[in-house]
C-alpha cells in the first residue's frame, strides 16, 4: 500500500504536535509549511534581554507525561517551579482574594456542583453563555468565579463566552490513546528553560533528523491539489484556513456547495485581539505567587508575577495580559498600565523609564462565543470523531487542525494532535 503524505499548512504549536506525533506514531512522509515568520512555533515566542526572558505569549502548559514525552524526544529541559507558583490572586472590590466568594456563596456553590452537576447530570447545553450556566446552577455570586477562572484563558468577559466550549471538561476529558508510560518529573504548569519559544526550535532540530519530514519556510501559496494517498491539514487560524480552502474547487455541484459552506462557516470565526506588555521594575506587588486576575476590569485581563512561577535567571519581571479591543499608542498604553497598576498595588512607580517589551496580538485568541459554537458545531457535525477537532473540509483529503477547533490550551492541542495519528479517518 501506498505510504500517506501530509501536507501541514501552518508551523504554530498545532502544525509542530501534529506532525511530530505522524513522526512518531506512522510511516506517513511530511511536508511541513512554516508561514511568513519562516521559522517555526507560531505564537510561542520568547526573547532573551538583558534584563531576563520575555514570553510575547504563553508561558507555560499544563504538564502530563505526553508533555514529558515531547520534551524528551526535543531534548528541552523543563524549568521547576517556584514554591509560590501554586498561589492564585484575584483582585475584586479593591482587594486581592484568594477566594473570591462569601462563605455562603461558596456553600451555594459547592450544593450546585455535587448536587446539580454529579448526580442530576447538568452538563453545559449548547447556545448557553458561560454566565447563563453559571447562574442558573451556581447562584447569581458564583459568575464572578467563573469569570476570574476563564478570563485568563480566553481574554474575554463570561457574557461572551460559550458554556459547552469553555466548560468542555464538565462533559468529560479527553483520554490519551497509548499514552506513553513515564512518572512525571514536574505537576501542573510547567515550561522550557529557555522559554516556550524554545519549542519551535528543538522542533526545527528534532526535525532535521527526520528523512520522513521537510520543512518549507514560508507561506503555502500554491494550488491545493487534493489526490489519493495525500492529505492538506489547514493548521492556520480560521481565517487563513478560509483562504486557502477557497483555493480548492472540488468537482461536481454537491461538493462545490459544501465547499462554499464550510469556506463561509470557517469566516465566521472571530479572534480577541491582546496586549502582552512585560516589565522589569522596581517595586512589586505587595502579594507573592502565580499572578492576579482583575475580572470586574475589561482592558486589564491579568498580570503574571514571572519570577513567582519558574525560577529562571534574571530580574524579577512581571507579564500584563491586555485587552486590544481598542487599539492604542504604546505610550498611551503604559501611561493607562501606570495608572491601573499603582492604584491596584498601591506604589508609586512611573513606567516609562522601566524597561518593558509590549507584543500587539491582532489574532490573539479564537472567540470561543456563541458564534464560534454554532460555527465548530456545524463544521464538525459529519465527523465520526468530533472530539479530536480534526475537522473534515473535503473528505479524506483536506482537514481542519487549530486551537479553534478544539480546547485551547498548548496540552490540549497535543493530546488531540498525538490521538489524531492514532486514528483511522
Ligand atoms: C497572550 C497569549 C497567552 C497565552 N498563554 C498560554 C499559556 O500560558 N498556556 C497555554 O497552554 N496556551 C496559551 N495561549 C494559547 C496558545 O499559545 C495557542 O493556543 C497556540 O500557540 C496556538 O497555536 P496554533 O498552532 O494553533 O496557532 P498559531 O501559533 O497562530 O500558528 C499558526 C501558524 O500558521 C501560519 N500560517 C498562517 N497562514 C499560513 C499559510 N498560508 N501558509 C503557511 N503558514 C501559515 C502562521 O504564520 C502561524 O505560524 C496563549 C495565547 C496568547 C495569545
Amino acid at each position: 500500500m501506498k505510504k500517506k503524505e501530509y501536507v501541514i499548512i501552518g508551523g504554530g504549536f498545532s502544525g509542530c504536535a501534529l506532525a511530530w506525533s505522524l513522526l512518531k506514531n506512522t510511516d506517513s512522509r511530511i511536508t511541513l509549511y512554516s508561514g511568513s515568520q519562516k521559522k517555526l512555533g507560531g505564537h510561542l515566542q520568547s526573547i532573551q534581554t538583558e534584563q531576563g526572558l520575555v514570553e510575547k505569549a504563553a508561558n507555560a502548559l499544563m504538564n502530563d507525561s505526553l508533555v514529558e514525552e515531547l520534551f524528551s524526544d526535543l531534548k528541552i529541559t523543563m524549568v521547576s517551579k517556584s514554591k509560590w507558583a501554586s498561589k492564585k490572586w484575584f483582585y475584586l472590590e479593591s482587594q486581592f482574594r484568594r477566594w473570591p466568594l462569601s462563605l455562603a456563596a461558596t456553600i451555594r456553590f459547592f450544593y450546585g456542583y455535587f448536587f446539580l452537576i454529579k448526580i442530576l447530570n447538568n452538563i453545559p447545553q449548547k447556545n448557553q453563555s458561560v454566565s447563563e450556566y453559571a447562574e442558573s446552577i451556581f447562584g447569581k455570586t458564583s459568575k464572578i468565579l467563573f469569570q476570574s477562572a476563564l478570563q485568563g484563558v480566553y481574554g474575554a468577559q463570561v457574557e461572551d463566552l460559550s458554556a459547552y466550549n469553555c466548560l468542555s471538561s464538565l462533559r468529560g476529558g479527553i483520554e490519551i490513546i497509548n499514552k506513553p508510560e513515564r512518572e512525571l518529573q514536574y505537576h501542573a504548569s510547567v515550561a522550557p528553560l529557555g522559554g516556550m519559544g524554545q519549542l519551535g526550535t528543538a522542533f526545527e532540530k528534532y526535525f532535521e533528523q527526520s528523512p520522513r519530514i521537510k520543512i518549507i519556510n514560508e507561506d503555502f501559496k500554491s494550488e491545493i491539489r487534493p489526490r489519493e494517498n495525500k492529505i492538506y491539514v489547514l493548521s492556520t487560524d480560521a481565517q487563513s484556513a478560509s483562504s486557502l480552502l477557497s483555493l480548492i474547487i472540488p468537482k461536481g455541484e454537491s461538493g462545490k456547495s459544501d465547499s462554499i459552506n464550510k469556506i463561509n462557516l470557517l469566516k465566521k470565526i472571530s479572534y480577541r485581539a491582546l496586549y502582552s506588555v512585560t516589565l522589569f521594575p522596581k517595586k512589586r506587588s505587595s502579594k507573592r505567587g502565580f499572578g492576579c486576575l482583575f475580572p470586574e476590569n475589561k482592558t486589564f485581563l491579568g498580570v503574571l508575577w514571572n519570577k513567582d512561577i519558574f525560577q529562571r535567571p534574571g530580574l524579577n519581571s512581571e507579564t500584563w495580559v491586555i485587552s486590544g479591543k481598542i487599539k492604542k499608542e504604546e505610550n498611551k498604553l503604559l501611561d493607562e498600565l501606570e495608572s491601573f497598576r499603582n492604584k491596584t498595588y498601591q506604589i508609586t512607580e512611573e513606567l516609562q523609564s522601566v524597561p518593558h517589551f509590549i507584543t500587539y496580538w491582532p489574532k490573539a485568541i479564537p472567540s470561543f462565543d456563541l458564534n464560534h459554537e454554532s460555527a465548530l458545531s456545524a463544521l464538525l457535525k459529519a465527523d465520526k470523531h468530533p472530539e479530536l477537532g480534526f475537522v473534515s473540509l473535503i473528505e479524506s483529503q483536506v482537514y481542519a487542525f487549530g486551537n479553534y477547533t478544539g480546547a485551547i490550551g498548548l496540552n490540549k492541542i497535543l493530546t488531540r494532535a498525538w490521538n489524531i495519528s492514532h486514528t483511522k479517518f
